[in-house]
C-alpha cells in the first residue's frame, strides 16, 4: 500500500502541476473558472475512486492469484488520460514491484509512448488481470472474469479517448472475440463501456513483448504506424522519427 501511496502522490503532483499550467495534454482549450473547479473536482473523486479500487485489488482473493503474487499490480498513470494503455498481467518485475509495465517490455512501451511524443504520466497504463500467474503462463477464463470488473471501472473513471489494446488477449478480451491480433491490428475497433455510453475508440496492436520476441523493422513500423493513428484521431502531432 506504500508503493501506492507513492504514486498517488505523483498523481496529485500531476494534477497540480496541470492546474498551473492549464493547456497541457490532458486539457482541452481555455476553460472557465467554474469549469477549472469542476474539472478538479471529478479529478479529485477519480483518483479517490482510483485508490479505492486499487485497495480492492490489494484486498482480492477472488481467485488463487491473490493468493500466489507477491504484489497485485492495480495499474497507475494520469486520472484525466486520454489514452489507457491495457497489457495482458503482471509479469515477474511488475510482481516484484506492484507496478505495471517496468520490466523489459514496459521499457519498450516507454520508448513508444516517448516515441508519440508522451510522457508515461500523461497517460494511465493497466493490465486484464492484476496479479501475475506462476511463470507467466496464460490468464484461465475464470481469472479474467473475476478480474476484469476491477479494469471496466477503471475505464469507466478515466473516461480515455482512446484505449490500446497491447496484444491478443488483452483485444480479445476486451472486444469479446477470438480474431487473430494480425488480423485487428491497425484498425480503429469499439469496446462498449455499458448500457447509455459511448463506444470508446480501440486500437488493438502488437504487445511489446511480442515486439521484443520479434524485433523486425516491419513489427515496429506496424506498431509506429498503428500509434500514429491514434495522435491523429487525438488531433495530436506526430513527431518526426
Ligand atoms: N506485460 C503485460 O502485459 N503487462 C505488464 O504489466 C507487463 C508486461
Amino acid at each position: 500500500m506504500e508503493k501506492y501511496a507513492e504514486i498517488n502522490k505523483v498523481v496529485h503532483q500531476h494534477v497540480e502541476m496541470e492546474d498551473f499550467f492549464a493547456g497541457g495534454f490532458t486539457v482541452k482549450g481555455n476553460r472557465t473558472e467554474q469549469q477549472q473547479t469542476e474539472a478538479k473536482k471529478m479529478t479529485e473523486n477519480s483518483i479517490a475512486e482510483l485508490e479505492k479500487i486499487a485497495a480492492e485489488v490489494h484486498q482480492c482473493r477472488k481467485c488463487e492469484l491473490g493468493s500466489l503474487r507477491t504484489n497485485p499490480v492495480p495499474g497507475e498513470g494520469n486520472p484525466n488520460a486520454r489514452i489507457f494503455f491495457i497489457g495482458e498481467g503482471p509479469g515477474a518485475d511488475e510482481d516484484a514491484q506492484g507496478r505495471p509495465f517496468i520490466g523489459r517490455a514496459g521499457q519498450l512501451l516507454d520508448k513508444v509512448i516517448s516515441a508519440m511524443g508522451l510522457k508515461r504520466e500523461d497517460v494511465f497504463i493497466g493490465n486484464i488481470i492484476k496479479c501475475r500467474p506462476p511463470n507467466n503462463r496464460d490468464p484461465k477464463p475464470d481469472e479474467i472474469i473475476n478480474c476484469l470488473p476491477y479494469l471496466q471501472r477503471q475505464i469507466e473513471l478515466i473516461n480515455p479517448e482512446i484505449i490500446v489494446a497491447l496484444g491478443a488477449h488483452a483485444a480479445r478480451t476486451l472486444l469479446n472475440t477470438n480474431k487473430p491480433i494480425g488480423q485487428m491490428r491497425g484498425e480503429f475497433q469499439e469496446y462498449y463501456a455499458g448500457l447509455g455510453r459511448p463506444p470508446i475508440k480501440l486500437m488493438p496492436t502488437y504487445h511489446t513483448a511480442y515486439l521484443l520476441r520479434n524485433y523486425s523493422k516491419e513489427n515496429r513500423k506496424r506498431v509506429w504506424e498503428d500509434m500514429k493513428k491514434v495522435l491523429t484521431e487525438l488531433g495530436l502531432p506526430i513527431p518526426q522519427r
